[in-house]
């Protein structure tokens, strides 16, 4: 077969575009594909939720990737262990109630996962700003990583969706354009955005289920940006509450769905 280059840019050009063409008004858009994003991907996805996902970097994964220093492995607590069996990957008891997964195994497995329940993932598009319509987030405004590293002038695109998910980590990116540029009260303790606490696993995880929650109309917050909103302290490399984290938020927007 003879291989013509101007078929395989048309083809990329169409099958992409098309894919963004059927992102642009989705049932949940979620920023950031750390473990807490995609989890909550694959669990909205497998109820058939049209469900895209945005992440700035090329890499999709977050910061699991690297394990605890760059050492690519991570712990997981008995309670989020069937997360990682649902996908298959293999789990080690390290000591009683304590699991550790290969790093690279867990983030291919937690992708796969999210793409084969359906969900979509855009790399290298960042949320730059909300939509909001009638106090209420109804989207994300979406531009090229790569226009903000050059600091180009080019206007963002938006996308419509009627849940977003800000899993975008220690920043809590979409959070913090709600906080800073609607001036919006949020559904925390103290009506603001609190700010993460230093590293504490034990209190850290103990709270990011209580965290996860709706913090502004139609806004729900997962993973490490959950504690980063509501005041939790971070954890460092044990990961079962990011997981769980992502499972509670897709389980709260499921939830919402059947009233
Ligand atoms: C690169 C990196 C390295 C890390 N290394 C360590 C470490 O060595 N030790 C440790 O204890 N903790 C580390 N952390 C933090 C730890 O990994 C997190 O606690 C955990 O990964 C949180 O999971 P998460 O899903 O909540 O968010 P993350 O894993 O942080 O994932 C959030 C994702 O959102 C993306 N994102 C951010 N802003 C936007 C935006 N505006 N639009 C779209 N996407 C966006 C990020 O690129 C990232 O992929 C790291 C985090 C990152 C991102």
């Amino acid at each position: 077969m003879q291989i013509e280059d101007i078929v395989v840019s048309r083809a990329i050009i169409t099958r992409y575009t098309g894919d963004l063409l059927a992102a642009l008004d989705t049932d949940v858009a979620i920023a950031g594909g750390g473990p807490a994003g995609l989890t909550a991907a694959r669990y909205l996805a497998e109820k058939n939720l049209r469900v895209v996902v945005f992440e700035s970097k090329l890499s999709v994964g977050g910061g699991m990737w690297g394990g605890g220093m760059m050492f690519n492995q991570i712990v997981v607590q008995e309670e989020a262990k069937p997360i990682l069996d649902e996908l298959g990957v293999r789990c080690e008891v390290f000591q009683e109630g304590y699991y550790t997964a290969n790093s690279v195994e867990a983030v291919a497995a937690l992708i796969l996962g999210a793409v084969r329940a359906g969900a979509k993932i855009f790399n290298l598009i960042c949320a730059e700003d909300v939509m909001v319509r009638n106090g209420r987030i109804t989207g994300l405004v979406l531009n090229w990583k790569a226009v903000e590293m050059a600091n180009l002038h080019v206007d963002p695109l938006a996308v419509q969706s009627r849940y977003v998910i800000d899993a975008t980590g220690h920043d809590a990116q979409v959070v913090n354009f709600v906080v800073h540029k609607l001036k919006a009260p949020l559904q925390t303790a103290g009506g603001g955005l609190e700010g993460e606490k230093s590293m504490w696993a034990e209190r850290g995880e103990g709270v990011i289920l209580e965290n996860t929650r709706e913090v502004y109309p139609g806004l729900y917050v997962a993973g490490m940006t959950a504690n980063a909103v509501c005041g939790g302290h971070r954890m460092g490399p044990i990961f079962g509450g990011m997981l769980l984290s992502g499972r509670k938020a897709a389980q709260l927007i499921i939830e919402r769905e059947k009233k």
